[in-house]
């Protein structure tokens, strides 16, 4: 006999967990689908990073996430250790330094607390961090971090605890539709689920598995990596991240040392509709050359993290989007299929209010506001053209944290 679910989730990352069990939540029979385990791909491998400040339209969404990190526990009757540590943002270039002014008044404008500070408060605040080259700096008290594989994790927990269907080595290979939209999905091997709802959450596979239903989705999946070291003295989980904007790197303690992140200016692309199927993020290739170079821009503020022992070389495949900005709604061509993808480097942090929101859109088919900037088919045909569309991802990619991000600071 065929089962039947209202909605079917594919792919069980931040993304799909978070929605998963909003959609329980919402009062929905749900399957939670993975064609491996849960939580095994992109997302455990994150920084685990919130940042509140953002343009206008991201902003929201990444408030209402830390608002529900930091409720959590009571949310969902699932702990999750969520560090309220704060985020230091450094400016050491001329057109940075006008950044952090505006972004100081913006966050004011909008009720967020950040400060510009001092270099010997964000000393203070950060001991291993050497501010004697900035020209200006934020602190933002209420942002976060977490180890990120705990939040999906959680998420599965909560939704296989209120009833929730979590099927593991289930690879979605074809969706089913009829004249009035989804009708269910097949996986590998054969079993079937009948459906009105499929949402895609698969992550760098989100393509992929769009083609089953002869969607486009205008995205494209770049690489990202980070490092942890070992113990470094001074360094504790009280003490807030630091961000370098002309290098666009980042710094958290980590388990008693330090993560050090950053975006390449040449990152590797990765079509997974030609990788094939055994393609897996454990055995995607790092290369550790690129952070190396950008460490070596940052030596005299991270001087502990130049000598310190390595722990972990880690990476993931992130989702980018040519105007920076979600990828999360209903797309075309079926009715009842859903996206919930384009991360741009914040799908992890922004999964609870994301997961919030387009539940909400599901069971009621009422739009929330909130959605209306990041409609997956906003681009209409502009980047059916692959090298295109690459190539403004990657544009999103490579300017992060300055002045000229993708959609810094506009309102539509
Ligand atoms: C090094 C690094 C640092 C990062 N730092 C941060 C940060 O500080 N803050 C932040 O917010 N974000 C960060 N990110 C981004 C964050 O990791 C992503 O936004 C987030 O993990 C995206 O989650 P996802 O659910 O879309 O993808 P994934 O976690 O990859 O999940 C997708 C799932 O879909 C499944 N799937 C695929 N195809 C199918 C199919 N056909 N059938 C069934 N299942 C399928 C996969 O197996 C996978 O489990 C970082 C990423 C990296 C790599």
């Amino acid at each position: 006999m065929t089962e039947r679910f209202d909605s079917v989730v594919i792919g069980a990352g931040a993304l799909g967990a978070s929605t998963a069990y909003h959609l329980l939540r919402e009062g929905q029979s749900v399957a939670l689908l993975d064609r491996g385990r849960v939580v095994s791909e992109t997302s455990p491998r994150a920084a685990g990073l919130s940042m509140q400040l953002r343009d206008d339209l991201i902003s929201p969404i990444a408030r209402l996430a830390v608002a529900k990190l930091l409720a959590f526990e009571e949310e969902t009757g699932v702990p999750l250790r969520v560090h309220r540590s704060g985020s230091i943002k450094v400016a050491r270039a001329d057109a940075d330094e006008a950044q952090i002014h505006e972004e100081v008044r913006r966050a004011r404008e909008n009720g967020l607390e950040l400060d510009q500070i001092s270099p010997e408060r964000a000393h203070r605040l950060a001991p291993w961090f050497n501010p004697a080259n900035a020209k200006a700096m934020w602190f933002a008290p209420g942002d976060t971090y977490m180890e990120p594989g705990d939040l999906p994790s959680a998420y599965v927990t909560a939704f296989r605890a209120g009833g929730g269907s979590v099927r593991e080595h289930a690879e979605v290979t074809a969706i089913g539709s009829d004249a009035g939209g989804v009708t269910g999905v097949e996986c590998r091997g054969g079993a079937r689920i009948e459906t009105g709802a499929v949402v895609i959450a698969a992550g760098a596979w989100s393509p992929v598995v769009a083609a089953l239903a002869d969607a486009a989705v205008p995205l494209w999946p770049v690489r990202h990596q980070l490092f942890t070291t070992t113990r470094i003295a001074g360094v504790d989980d009280t003490q807030p991240a630091v961000r370098i904007m002309d290098t666009r790197t980042y710094t958290r303690p980590y388990d008693g040392g330090l993560m050090f992140g950053g975006y390449e200016v040449d990152p590797l692309t990765t079509d997974l509709r030609t990788e094939g199927p055994a393609f897996a993020i454990a055995t995607m290739p790092l290369d550790g050359a690129p952070l190396r170079e950008m460490l070596a821009m940052v030596s005299e503020e991270f001087p502990s993290l130049a000598t310190a022992e390595r722990r972990e070389l880690r990476g993931g495949l992130t989702t980018l989007v040519p105007d920076g900005r979600f990828l999360v709604g209903s797309l075309d061509p079926l009715d009842g299929l859903w996206l919930i993808s384009g991360c741009n480097v914040g799908g992890l942090s922004t999964s609870p209010a994301l997961g919030h929101h387009l539940a909400h859109w599901i069971a009621t088919d009422e739009r929330p506001e909130e959605l209306a900037p990041f409609d997956p088919n906003r681009f209409g045909d502009t980047y059916l053209d692959q090298d295109s569309l690459r190539e403004a991802a990657v544009r999103t990619y490579t300017h992060k944290y300055s002045s000229e991000e993708v959609g810094h600071g506009e309102v539509e």
